[in-house]
């Protein structure tokens, strides 16, 4: 079944075309990252799911609907959304920060609790953390708090635009193995943007390659690996997996 669906999807910025003539199906509980460089249009691809963009033609549909813009709160009340820094709200506790969309939503009490709990020990995060405010944290403290938030009505769909950018490698990966175990625990449908290879490879199944607003390729992991299709993908693939590949 498929979660989220582009139709010819174009979108310009003044004469700049941001996408032109994105068609895409994201098949329900799969992960998939949009990789491409700076520039290529994956924040602008992220940003269509949750109706922040409107497409200048095509349609994006969402959870089997196409997107009602004239209803984005309730679109968006499907979709946890995380992206790069975090975005947590400086003046709230922890604990505020990950259980205020449940009280939004009306939960009890105990559910807020129990639901908050769990998340910040499948994330890691101690919970004597929970009456600290975000500058009294490391930065991948804050991820991991960004990640409880987004989590916490347990959405169906997630997207998430560089969520683990301007991290240390060692957070970084700790982080992903993290990312991991929620992924096995609560599958979900994921579409991550990042630039880094590496990362989509380590969680993602599926890639899209983008590059000036176009994809390049689209498919499994293993079908981009093997059989790249593009220059592009191929030199991506060279400069970025190259070291690794010899230190994995
Ligand atoms: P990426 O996430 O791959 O770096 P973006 O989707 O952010 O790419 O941007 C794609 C292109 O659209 C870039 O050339 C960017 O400068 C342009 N762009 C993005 N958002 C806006 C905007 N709000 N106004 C004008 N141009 C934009």
């Amino acid at each position: 079944m498929s979660e989220v669906q582009f139709n010819n999807v174009t979108k310009r910025y003044g004469d700049h075309t941001a996408l032109s003539g994105i068609s895409l199906t994201i098949e329900k509980d799969t992960t998939t990252a949009v990789i491409g460089p700076s520039g290529s249009g994956k924040s602008t691809l992220l940003q269509l799911v949750n109706g922040l963009v409107i497409p200048d033609s095509g349609s994006v549909t969402v959870l089997g609907k196409p997107i009602d813009y004239s209803r984005l709160t309730e679109l968006r009340a499907q979709i946890g959304y995380a992206v790069q820094g975090t975005g947590l709200f400086p003046h709230m506790s922890v604990w505020k920060n990950i259980t205020l969309l449940a009280k939004i939503a009306r939960w009890d009490a105990d559910r807020i609790e129990s639901r908050a709990l769990l998340l910040m020990s499948t994330v890691g995060l101690p919970t004597r953390f929970r009456d600290r405010y975000p500058h009294e944290l490391s930065g991948g403290e804050q991820q991991r708090v960004g990640l409880c938030r987004a989590m916490m009505l347990n959405p169906r769909l997630f997207i998430l635009d560089e969520p683990f950018g301007a991290l240390d490698p060692i957070t970084r990966s700790a982080i992903h193995q993290e990312f991991l175990q929620l992924q096995a625990s609560e599958p979900r449908t994921m579409v991550l943007v990042t630039h880094d290879l590496r990362e989509a490879v380590k969680l993602a199944s599926y890639l899209v390659i983008l590059d000036e607003g176009r994809v390049v390729q689209y498919g499994s992991r293993e079908e981009i690996l093997n059989t790249p299709s593009d220059s592009l993908v191929v030199e991506l693939l060279r400069s970025q997996l190259d070291s690794w590949g010899k230190s994995h």
